[in-house]
Order: structure tokens, then sequence, then C-alpha cells
């Protein structure tokens, strides 16, 4: 896998026949009470150093990714449009930063469907975000939740359950990551032989939950299912030499995984 153009708001990389591009839909900042030790227990004065704040907050960036396998593109995630804060939303500039014209987006998958992943549906004018859009994957245990979303209510019809080790097409399929969200999915994309799993919100502050897995995030539905799974697809990738692509990595969010004595360590493409 090597990076092939890079703008912004956009990386661009091929594996094997197929490019991907990290596209950014910005960032948002959480307090430090989101993360929490085993227990439910918040951090305070022990708060490890290298965590990096922005007056006084976590700062996660919002990233998407795109799949084109030169006859579809499948975008994984949407970004939030106008759903949530300003500082996300930048999903249409990032497509058009990488030249990729949204009439040629006809597949949309969510990963879960919280906010930052599925309201780039809409453009903030209320336009549809994907004229042409003929399939919308949405894991099968959280097509409630997508259908209460009443800003999203003319896309809940058209709605298709996603399941686990799904195939959605020669080279995507799906594998269930429960925890984060009850249906929470990841994305493994592969091509001659390389292998990129596209993660969606496996963990939401990199520069902690590598080196500490065992963290986990206040929003999760389940902490202690998806401090579980975050081990599993750590150890999944990291054995096995996937690269990696994260909804909430730091912009463009692409690398590889390797173990360390305690934990794991994140090399960035
Ligand atoms: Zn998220």
């Amino acid at each position: 896998m090597e990076r092939i153009s890079a703008g912004p708001h956009h990386t661009a990389y091929k594996i094997g026949g197929l490019t991907v591009t990290s596209l950014r839909d910005g960032y948002v900042d959480m307090p430090v009470r989101r993360l929490r030790q085993p227990g439910d227990k918040p951090f305070g004065d022990d708060l490890p150093p290298q965590v990096p704040l922005f007056d006084g907050a976590l700062r996660l960036s919002v990233n998407a990714f795109a799949i084109d396998d030169g006859h579809e593109i499948t975008l994984i995630d949407t970004g939030s449009s106008n759903a949530w804060l300003p500082t996300m939303g930048l999903l249409p500039q990032a497509l058009s930063e990488a030249q990729i014209a949204v009439d040629r987006i006809r597949n949309v998958a969510f990963t879960h469907t919280h906010l930052d992943h599925i309201h780039g549906l809409i453009l903030p004018d209320g336009r549809d975000g994907f004229p042409q859009l003929s399939r919308l994957l949405v894991p099968r245990a959280e097509l409630d939740m997508f259908r209460s979303e009443a800003r999203l209510s003319r896309f809940h019809d058209r709605a298709q359950p996603l399941d686990p080790g799904q195939r959605l097409s020669a080279n995507i399929e799906t594998i269930a990551t429960p925890g984060h969200e009850i249906g929470h999915t990841c994305f493994r994309v592969t091509s001659r032989g390389e292998t990129l799993l596209v993660w969606g919100d496996l963990m939401h502050v990199p520069s902690l939950q590598f080196d500490r897995p065992e963290v986990a995030w206040e929003f999760d539905a389940d902490q202690e299912q998806a401090r579980a799974t975050r081990l599993r697809i750590l150890a999944l990738a990291a054995d096995n030499a996937y690269f990696v692509a994260g909804a909430h990595l730091d912009s463009p969010g692409v690398g590889r995984i390797s173990r360390t004595e305690t934990g794991f360590r994140f090399e960035p493409l």
C-alpha cells in the first residue's frame, strides 16, 4: 500500500488494484472524562502526558474512506454534514479535492449509526450527498437506530441490512466488531495479497489506546465488549500485517500496527 496523492482534506493510496482515499470530515473536541479505565473510571491527574490536549479537550479526527475498484466506489461512513458541530462537515470539500465525483459513489456502508458517520447522506442545503446512490448498507442490529434519525427520513426505507461476513464486492467483506455500538462493523479490503481493515470507531484516542487498549470510551454501548473487540482486532491486524484505517485516528488515519511489550504501536503510512 502506498500513498499516491494528498491534500489538506484527503490522502489517496494504492492497495493492489484499488484506490483507497481517506477523506477528512473535520474534527471534534471531547472532554477527557470520555476516556474510561476499567470499571468505568475516568482519568484525573493520572492522564498520561502523551495525550495531547487542546484547551483541555481531546481532539478526535473524523475520517471517512472511499474504495474505488475502477468500476464503482464504495464509501464507508459519510461524516456528519451540518448535524453536529461546525468543526465537521468537510466531506464534500474532501471529495472534490480528491477529484472523486459524487455521482460515482453508488454504494454507501456504515460502520455504525452515530451522528459523525451517517449524516453526510444529506448536504447542509438539504440535497442528497450522493445523487446516484443505489445501495445503502446499515448494520442490521442498528437499522432501528438509523430509522429513528428524523433528518435522514428519506433514506429510512432505502437502508438495507448489513450482516457479519457479508461480501460487498470481490474485494470487501465485513467483520462483526460490536462494543462501541451493537452493530459496529469493520470492513476488510483485500487486493493482490494486501489487506486494509477499515475499522470505524475501534478506538477514539490513538495517542492512548494503542498503548493501553483497555481504556474505553464513555459513549461505548458496552465498554467491556468494546475492550474485548479492540484487543481482538488489534491482534488480528498486527499478526497479519494488515494496514488499518480509522474513523478517529489522526487524519489521514492509515497505517500499520505492531505489538509492544504491553500493548500495540501505530505506524502511520
Ligand atoms: Zn465516531
